[in-house]
């Protein structure tokens, strides 16, 4: 499995609401199902999760025009998050900070963009 982008909706706790895949490593297409998701789910959503196997460790100016758009068509804040191989970023209000405890879900993201190694640091 070549590494691609994969997108995760995560609602309370934790829970993995809906999954989808790119079959490119750098840029995941705006899907149409994705954004039936994200509608069908907009009560239980939480947050808004995706890979970047090539990194950056960060969001892109494509990923900030969806956030925009997702954030004024919900009309609620959402947490977004990136993971690389490296690491997990997520924007909690205008700044983007490094999450030091991920979530069990972030390395399920990895392993499904096919990133092989996990951050030095982490058993
Ligand atoms: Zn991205």
């Amino acid at each position: 499995m070549s590494p691609h982008e994969v997108c995760m909706l995560i609602g309370h706790d934790g829970e993995v609401l809906w999954c989808d895949e790119s079959n490119s490593p750098a840029r995941m297409p705006d899907s149409r199902s994705r954004w039936q998701a994200i509608w069908r789910l907009r009560e239980v959503l939480e947050e808004v999760a995706h890979s970047h196997p090539d990194g950056p460790l960060g969001f892109s100016t494509e990923d900030e025009s969806t956030m925009s758009a997702l954030t004024s068509a919900l009309g609620k804040p959402l947490r977004f998050s990136v993971v690389a191989p490296e690491g997990m970023v997520s924007r909690q209000g205008d700044r983007d900070v490094l999450v030091v405890e991920e979530p069990w879900w972030a390395e399920a993201l990895r392993s499904a963009s096919g990133i092989r190694h996990t951050p030095s640091g982490l058993a």
